[in-house]
């Protein structure tokens, strides 16, 4: 990816919200003399924990909006969009994200910021290169923290966004309560409005146990505004949301 790396600070993360329950354990506590915590929400589906294979996602979609791609899912091999629009030379989006873009770097404008597109749609092929490149510059370990691995980037959907606020200049700030410089207010702003055009953030600071990767405040990725939506109401991350997505709603909350 085309920033500089950060070292990620030792945030505890946040239980998994849609969960009821404070500790965030994975395992139900099998104590008989435990007292039952009572909820009303069913059983969440969530996706296994981060690790490195080369599992072939879901593709609940021929625009393929809810694939689950982290350092295990990757697309299938030479996977590529059906259709891709030229937004600047060399740099694509499916239709429509192209369109979503658009909308949103027009509505940044007129709240007086300025968004620039800093990489968009990339081929298997050019991950091999941006990852072997970031892996020649800064050792392998710290490539597979901040670079997906070629069949595994959300670029490759063309359904995702590095943005900047300046041509060659990504986003690097977090959206924070007071901001003061311009990189702050377009984070504040992203967080606060790219849902209502489809866009949501895929690498939230403090996170990586949960999305697999460092914070990237510039990385973005189009779902549509009702998926942006539920993801938000959710107040998960785009991994587990989508990983919800990969199933059925439950029925009913069966209750012993
Ligand atoms: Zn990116």
């Amino acid at each position: 990816m085309v920033p500089t790396a950060h070292a990620l600070p030792p945030t505890p993360i946040p239980p998994a919200s849609g969960s009821t329950t404070p500790s965030p354990s994975p395992s139900p506590s099998t104590s008989s003399t435990a007292t039952p915590t009572p909820s009303a929400s069913p059983t969440v589906p969530r996706p296994p924990a981060c690790a490195f294979a080369d599992v072939t996602t879901v593709l609940p979609s021929g625009a393929a909006t809810l694939a689950v791609l982290d350092t295990r899912y990757r697309l299938p091999r030479g996977w590529r969009p059906a259709a891709l629009v030229e937004l600047q030379p060399g740099k694509r989006l499916q239709p429509q994200a192209a369109r979503a873009w658009q909308q949103m770097r027009s509505a940044a404008h007129a709240a007086g910021l300025r968004l620039a597109l800093i990489s968009a749609y990339r081929s298997e092929t050019y991950q091999h290169t941006v990852f072997n490149r970031s892996a020649k510059r800064n050792g392998r370990a710290h490539a597979l923290r901040y670079v997906a691995r070629p069949g595994h980037s959300e670029h490759q959907l063309g359904l995702t966004v590095d943005l900047g606020t300046a041509a060659g200049v990504a986003l690097e700030a977090e959206p924070v309560a007071h901001p003061k410089t311009r990189a702050q207010r377009t984070a504040v702003w992203l967080a606060a409005n790219a849902a209502r055009f489809g866009w949501v953030r895929s690498y939230p600071k403090g996170m990586q146990a949960r999305t697999c990767y460092a914070s990237e405040p510039w990385h973005w990725r189009y779902v549509g505004p009702s998926l942006a939506a539920a993801q938000q109401r959710q107040r998960t991350t785009l991994r587990e949301f989508l990983w919800t997505q990969r199933f059925p709603a439950p029925a009913a909350a069966v209750v012993p």
